[in-house]
C-alpha cells in the first residue's frame, strides 16, 4: 500500500501517443469515472405506462442538455466541433434502441433504469467488438448518452469536468465528449489519458483548442495522485511524472524553439508555395467532413487534393441518400471555389466496413487485400450509382474532380467509367445539370496499377498517388500491423523506381500527378517527391505550414538532384539519410 511517506517521487517519464502538440506543467486533476448505483426493484403491469413515461422525459430532458452543450460548443469551437454531439442526438433518436428497451420493460417488468441499463450496454458491447477504430469510438457516444439518460432518471445533475479542471492537467482513464466540451479554452493545461487514440472525439475537442494532449499510458491514473505535479510532452507523446528543475529548464527551451518555429511556419503558410528557384508548387488539403474545409482555409490549402468520403457512411447509421452526400460535396465544393475539391469515391470495406451495413461486408481474413473499394462499389451498382449522381450533381459548383480508389488496372476503370456515364446518362434524362467536363481520374496505390500507369493515363484527367496503401503492397507491410511498422520504408528503391515510373507515365501523356498518402506531409520528403516530378502534395491540413515552409526553403533544381542521386541508392536507409540530410541542411528551421 502506498502511503504519502514512502511514495516514490523521483521522475520517471512514461510514453503514449502525441495526440496534440504542446507542452504543459502543472498539478494533476484526477478524473475518475465512478459507476452510477441502480436501482432494481419491478413495476407491476398497470404502472408500466408511468414508467414508460419517465423514460420519455428522461429522453426529451438529455436531448435538451445535449442541445445546450452543443450550442455552447459551437460558440467557443466552431460548428464543426459542435457536430460531434450530432452522434449523440442519433443515439437518442435510435428507435432500435429506445424500443428494446420499451420491450424489456414489458417482458422483464424490471424498473426502466435497469432495462436501458442492459439494452445500452448490449449496444455498447457490439460496438465495442468491432475492429475498426472509428466504429469503436461510436461505443463511447452511446456510452457517453447512456451515463446522461440514466442521471436524468435518477434525478442526479452531471458535474462539469471544466469547473474541476482549471488550471489543472486533467488525467483520466477515458474522457467523454461531452466532458472534453466542458473544458474551455482557459481552464484545462493539458489532456492525458489512459486509454484512446487519436481518433477519439476528446483529442479532436483538445486538439481544436490547441490544448495538449497524449493518450494510450496505459496505467497512468493508476501511478499518479491528485495535486501531483506533472509535464506533459504533446509533441512526443511523453508524460513525465515529478519533473527535476534540469527537465523543466530544457523543457522550457523546447517550448522557445517550438513556438518560434509555429510562428514561423504560420508565417510561411501564409506566403505563397513556391521554391528558391521560382517554381510554384501546388499544396493541396486532405478531408474527411466537409465541415473540414475551414481548416483547409486557416492553413491556405490550395483546395482538397483528397475527400476521403467514406467518412460520412462510417458515421452514419445506413446508407446516406444521394441527396445527403450531394449536400456535403456541394458544400465543400462552394466554400473552395475556385480551388479544386477531388472527391474520393467509397473506399469502403475491408478495415473499414459500415456500422450500419453489416449485411454488406463479410468477415474476411485479409482485409486489405480483399471485397474493398471499387471493388465493393462494382458489386454495390445502387450505392456507387447514388454517391456518382450526388458528385456529377455537385460538379456544376465550383470545381469538383472525381477520382476512383484502388483501380487494379484499365479494364476496371472502364467498367467504373461505365457506371459513370450511364449516371450521366440518367440524369441528362432527368434534366439534371451537371458538368460534362468535370475531371475523372484515378488514384495508383496498387502495384499492377502502377505497373500499367501508361494504359491507365490514356483514360484518366489526373493522378492522385496513395503511398499509404502503395508502400504497403509493394513492401508486403500490413499498414496497421505495429508489430512490423518499421519496415515500412517510404525510401525503399522500389517505391522511389514505382514513383519515377508513375509520373513518367502521367508526363508522358500531359496529366498531372499528386501524392496523397501520408508521406505527402511529411516535409522532410517534401524534396524528394518533387524531385522526382510529382506536382502537387496533398496533406492533413494542419501539416500544410511545415510542408510549405520546406517548399519555399529549397531549390526545386536541388531537390531534382536529391532524386537522381537517391535513385542510384541501393537501400532505403541510404536514402532516408540523403532526405534527412537535405531537411536538416537546407530547410530545417529550428
Ligand atoms: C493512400 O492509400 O495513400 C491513401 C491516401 O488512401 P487511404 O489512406 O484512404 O487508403
Ligand atoms: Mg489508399
Amino acid at each position: 500500500m502506498l502511503t504519502e511517506e514512502n511514495r516514490d517521487t523521483t521522475e520517471t517519464t512514461l510514453q503514449g501517443i502525441a495526440a496534440s502538440p504542446g507542452i504543459a506543467h502543472g498539478q494533476v486533476f484526477l478524473h475518475l469515472q465512478s459507476e452510477l448505483e441502480l436501482p432494481a426493484h419491478d413495476i407491476e403491469p398497470a404502472r408500466r405506462g408511468e414508467e414508460a413515461a419517465r423514460f420519455d422525459r428522461a429522453l426529451l430532458a438529455t436531448r435538451q442538455q445535449v442541445q445546450r452543450i452543443m450550442a455552447e460548443v459551437e460558440k467557443n469551437l466552431g460548428p464543426d466541433e459542435a457536430r460531434i454531439f450530432d452522434a449523440h442526438l442519433l443515439v437518442l433518436e435510435d428507435q432500435a434502441l429506445v424500443g428494446e428497451t420499451l420491450r424489456e420493460l414489458k417482458t422483464s417488468g424490471h424498473n426502466i433504469e435497469r432495462c436501458f441499463h442492459r439494452v445500452a450496454q448490449r449496444y455498447i458491447a457490439a460496438f465495442d467488438s468491432i475492429d475498426d477504430e472509428y466504429l469503436r469510438e461510436r461505443a463511447g457516444d452511446i456510452r457517453d448518452v447512456a451515463q446522461r439518460v440514466l442521471q436524468n432518471l435518477l434525478g442526479q445533475a452531471s458535474q462539469s469536468l471544466g469547473d474541476l479542471a482549471r488550471g489543472r492537467v486533467v488525467v483520466a482513464g477515458d474522457i467523454t465528449p461531452s466532458e472534453a466540451a466542458g473544458l474551455d479554452r482557459s481552464e484545462a493545461l493539458a489532456i492525458v489519458t489512459d486509454t484512446g487514440s487519436k481518433t477519439s472525439h476528446a483529442v479532436i475537442v483538445a486538439r481544436s483548442m490547441r490544448v495538449p494532449a497524449v493518450v494510450g499510458t496505459r496505467d497512468l491514473t493508476r501511478r499518479i495522485r491528485n495535486g501531483d505535479w506533472v509535464l506533459v510532452d504533446g509533441y512526443m507523446g511523453a508524460v513525465i511524472l515529478h519533473p527535476t528543475e534540469q527537465t523543466l529548464y530544457r523543457y522550457g527551451q523546447i517550448r522557445l524553439a517550438k513556438k518560434n518555429l509555429e510562428q514561423r511556419l504560420l508565417e510561411a503558410g501564409r506566403l505563397p508555395a513556391v521554391t528558391l528557384d521560382d517554381a510554384p508548387i501546388t499544396l493541396r488539403a486532405n478531408i474527411e467532413q466537409s465541415g473540414e474545409t475551414a481548416l483547409v482555409r486557416e492553413f491556405h490549402g490550395d483546395g482538397v487534393g483528397l475527400f476521403r468520403t467514406e467518412f460520412l457512411f462510417l458515421s452514419s447509421p445506413r446508407v446516406p441518400t444521394e441527396e445527403e452526400q450531394y449536400d456535403a460535396y456541394r458544400a465543400a465544393a462552394e466554400a473552395l471555389a475556385p480551388a479544386p475539391v477531388v472527391i474520393r469515391t467509397l473506399d469502403l470495406g475491408g478495415d473499414k466496413p459500415m456500422a450500419g451495413g453489416a449485411h454488406l461486408f463479410a468477415r474476411e481474413a485479409n482485409p486489405f487485400l480483399g471485397h474493398r473499394a471499387i471493388r465493393f462499389c462494382l458489386d454495390q451498382p445502387a450505392i456507387f450509382k447514388n454517391q456518382l449522381r450526388a458528385i456529377l450533381r455537385a460538379s456544376t459548383v465550383g470545381n469538383v474532380r472525381l477520382m476512383y480508389p484502388m483501380i487494379s488496372g484499365r479494364e476496371e476503370l472502364a467498367r467504373a467509367n461505365a457506371v459513370l456515364a450511364e449516371c450521366r446518362a440518367e440524369l441528362t434524362a432527368r434534366g439534371v445539370a451537371f458538368d460534362p467536363a468535370m475531371p475523372v481520374g484515378s488514384m495508383i496505390e496498387i502495384p499492377s496499377a502502377a505497373l500499367t500507369a501508361d494504359l491507365l493515363a490514356q483514360d484518366c484527367a489526373f493522378f492522385s498517388i496513395g503511398t499509404n496503401d502503395l508502400i504497403q503492397y509493394l513492401l508486403a507491410i500490413d499498414r496497421v500491423n505495429d508489430r512490423i511498422a518499421h519496415l515500412y520504408e517510404p525510401t525503399h528503391p522500389a517505391v522511389l523506381r514505382t514513383l519515377r515510373h508513375i509520373v513518367g507515365a502521367a508526363h508522358g501523356r500531359n496529366i498531372k500527378v499528386s501524392v496523397c498518402g501520408e508521406m505527402a506531409g511529411d516535409p522532410v520528403y517534401a524534396a524528394l517527391l518533387l524531385g522526382l516530378g510529382v506536382d502537387e502534395l496533398s496533406m492533413t491540413p494542419p501539416l500544410l505550414p511545415a510542408v510549405k515552409y520546406a517548399v519555399r526553403a529549397m531549390r526545386l533544381a536541388d531537390a531534382r538532384a536529391l532524386a537522381e542521386d537517391a535513385l542510384k541508392l541501393g537501400s532505403a536507409s541510404e536514402t532516408q539519410a540523403l532526405c534527412d540530410e537535405f531537411y536538416r541542411t537546407r530547410v530545417k528551421a529550428e
